[in-house]
């Protein structure tokens, strides 16, 4: 077996491991739970060793329950560890085998959860979007292909950049619209895909943004304009597609 192949499929089994490991993750970081420790059966605390261990394909062996009580496991791990999947491969497909594309996965996964624990509980744990910040400039500095100047100035500009759109949100309608988790995501956006890269990231989580608006209007579902709309999923997917599709990366 080639090295590239080894890496390929090295890729391939870390997407849903890792994913579950973000799953846990996302799961006891707004419950203020330790990150450490198996994970367990909620109902009858047995541990779900063999669940971590084969993920996917386990889920579907067990018919989603618990083998001791039979209490259903929860589809968020089957959905982290699907995502994990379909992440690897996007990043094989665009990136090929290389040690850059199991820092992307990885990098992916972070923005998931951060994503996820955005809708799920309105805010942006500091503790993942933070260590992106000297993770992308660490990545740019290593990269040849990328100038790590110029994904600095990406860190400060997309969290001053937020941060405007932030305040101006709150001068035209007197309240907040976007928080400060919003402006730290966006300076680790910038400091990934480079300060070239973020009219980009904001154009198309705005879109993407929108687009979920008007469907969730035709699909009957009425927004109040108070409603909160966590915004960092479109952010997160945003600075995802600008950082894979990037020109100095994308084709290897
Ligand atoms: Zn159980």
């Amino acid at each position: 077996m080639t090295s590239a192949n080894l890496l390929v499929l090295l890729v391939l089994v870390m997407g849903p491991v890792l994913a579950s490991f973000f799953a846990t993750v996302a799961e006891r970081l707004p419950a203020g739970r330790p990150l450490s420790g198996r994970s367990r059966c909620d109902s009858c605390a047995r541990p779900l060793g063999a669940l971590s261990l084969v993920p996917i394909l386990s889920y579907f062996l067990l018919r989603g329950r618990c083998r001791r009580c039979g209490a259903p496991i929860p589809r968020r791990l089957l959905f982290f560890e699907l995502a994990g999947l379909g992440l690897a491969v996007h990043v094989l497909l665009i990136m090929g085998p290389s040690p850059l594309a199991l820092v992307s996965l990885v990098f992916a996964l972070t923005l998931l959860a951060v994503a996820v624990i955005d809708v799920r509980h309105l805010y942006i744990p500091d503790v993942l979007s933070l260590p992106l910040i000297p993770a992308g400039l660490a990545v740019a500095l290593f990269e040849p292909r990328l100038d790590v100047t110029a994904h600095f100035i990406g860190a400060v500009a997309g969290f001053a950049l937020m941060w405007f759109v932030a305040w101006s949100y709150r001068r035209l309608r007197g309240r907040e619209g976007l928080g400060g988790g919003d402006a730290k995501l966006m300076a680790a956006g910038g400091a990934w895909v480079a300060w070239e890269g973020l009219p980009l990231v904001l154009l198309i989580a705005s879109a993407s943004g929108l687009l979920f608006v008007a469907i969730l209007r035709l699909a009957g579902r009425r927004l109040a304009l108070q409603d909160a709309i966590p915004f960092a999923p479109f952010l997160a997917f945003a600075i995802w597609m600008v950082w894979l599709h990037a020109p100095p990366l994308a084709g290897g």
